[in-house]
């Protein structure tokens, strides 16, 4: 068993924060890196100590740059890195890294990563471990005409997909054949600008799906358990902006077949550390695999909320060498994990729905949050006098609601919602309001192209 003394968290904003809680809870010293722009950001004050990084780079640079975070972290004695979300979180190298430098790194191995972090390998893993994954080639497009005879093989409409994607990137959608090939390119060129790698597959579009995956967790000793579902089918252009536990749509049958695919695909590669396996439901109440993460996502809090696991301080036990079963985790078994009411994460954003949800910028005039029972807030950036800046994501806060029920969560973050004020930069807050009231919304039915059919919900 490892004692960890000291957590570098190489990342920043309310990921940040939500890290150096959990190790403060822990009695494990934080280290914070911060970029120039960041100086004046609350994360790296709420760290035991915080080192600049990135002197002369790119304010994006700044948190990519592997060998001078390592640098500073053996530099500075620390014992494991927390790569929180986003940044190296899934980059292979940088947990290779870390592990021959001596530092622990905080999720599951290199090679745990690279057999289920790539889309492409996750299929063939999927294939294995006998889950369904949605109807495609599972292999790279090399040619023009491998495009057109995979395409033609799925059948239109198809879906293009970077291998290495993330964030809704690289990702085109084509119903016809005569778009194919110039779509084939914008994802390649979107896929080789983002993330260096432009391996392009293909598979069949479902036609408004619902986007539902399921956290797991799991211990180097090949304990597992899942800790249910969470519906992410609020998107905007691929990108989750209100998440809910539990589902309102799945049957418990349902619900216990997709969680049992998940920890299928867990096992197949012996899964350690916190981990989403994502799939997708079409309208006939099939799911279909469709990607996992190895890593904290942004929405872990609901599920945090409903089943009390903290799944952040739980990834640095892991990391330890505890096991699920010990003293300090607290879980025997799947039957432990129990899910009491709802939650539902709102993601407030410095973005303009009016105005195509640009993203604004400046310093925040006035900033008061909502708050009172079942109201949780994960934020960083959002105080008064703050300057958003335009060179990271627009993530202001995130208001987490718990409730007895959907309903009962749903009229908290609202209410939540309602006490926020934000002046001086624009946020979505009114157009969070707009879909927590939609009757589609309050039945808990949205699909993934609930926003795109909705404009009415940005005003
Ligand atoms: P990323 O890693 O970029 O987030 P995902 O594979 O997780 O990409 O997909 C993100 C979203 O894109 C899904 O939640 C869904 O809305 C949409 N999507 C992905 N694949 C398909 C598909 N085959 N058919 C329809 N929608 C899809």
């Amino acid at each position: 068993m490892k004692k960890f003394k000291r957590i570098l968290v190489a990342n920043r904003g309310e990921i940040a924060l939500r890290v150096i809680r959990a190790c403060k809870e822990l009695g494990i010293r934080s280290v914070a890196i911060y970029s120039e722009e960041d100086k004046n950001a609350l994360f790296r004050t709420k760290a035991d100590e915080s080192y600049q990084i990135g002197k002369g780079k790119s304010p994006l640079e700044a948190y990519l740059g592997i060998s001078q975070i390592i640098e500073l972290a053996k530099a500075k004695s620390v014992d494991a890195i927390h790569p929180g979300y986003g940044f190296l979180s899934e980059n292979r190298d940088f947990a290779k890294q870390c592990e021959e430098a001596g530092i622990t790194f905080i999720g599951p191995t290199a090679d745990m990563m690279s057999r289920v972090g790539d889309k492409i390998q996750s299929k063939l893993v999927a294939h294995k471990a006998g889950v369904g994954t949605v109807p495609g080639v599972d292999e790279a497009i090399k040619s023009e005409k491998d495009a057109i005879a995979f395409a033609r093989s799925c059948g239109y409409p198809v879906m293009l997909k970077a291998s290495a994607g993330g964030g809704g990137r690289g990702m085109r959608i084509v119903r016809e054949e005569k778009d194919l090939l110039a779509e084939f390119n914008n994802a390649q060129s979107e896929a080789r600008k983002a993330f260096g790698i432009d391996d392009i597959f293909i598979e069949k579009y479902i036609e408004n799906p619902k986007h539902i995956e399921v956290q797991v967790l799991g211990d180097e000793y090949g304990n597992l358990v899942h800790l249910y579902e969470r519906d992410c089918s609020v998107q905007r252009r691929h990108q989750k902006v209100i998440e809910f536990t539990p589902s309102q749509i799945l049957t418990q049958a349902q619900r216990e077949a997709i969680c049992e695919d998940a920890l299928k695909i867990a096992r197949e590669v012996n899964y350690k550390s916190a981990g989403t396996v994502e799939f997708l439901l079409d309208n006939d109440g099939n799911h279909y695999f469709i990607e996992m993460n190895t890593r904290i996502q942004v929405e872990h809090t609901v599920t945090e909320m409903v089943t009390g696991v903290d799944l952040v301080q739980a990834q640095i036990l892991i990391a330890q060498g505890y096991s699920l079963d010990s003293q300090e985790i607290g879980i025997q078994s799947q039957k432990d994990i129990s899910m009491r009411g709802a939650a539902i994460q709102c993601r407030i954003t410095t973005e303009d729905p009016v105005n195509g949800f640009a993203p604004d910028t400046g310093k925040i005039d006035i900033y008061r949050t909502g708050s009172g029972f079942g109201i949780r807030l994960d934020g960083d950036s959002g105080f008064t006098g703050a300057v958003v800046s335009p060179y990271y994501d627009s993530l202001l806060v995130k208001i987490t609601s718990w409730g007895r029920n959907f309903q009962d969560a749903r009229t908290k973050a609202y209410r939540a919602l309602s006490e926020t004020v934000v002046e001086g930069v624009k946020t979505n807050i009114r157009f969070l309001q707009n879909v927590l009231n939609h009757p589609t919304f309050v039945e808990g039915k949205c699909d993934t192209n609930f926003i795109g059919k909705h404009p009415e919900l940005m005003h």
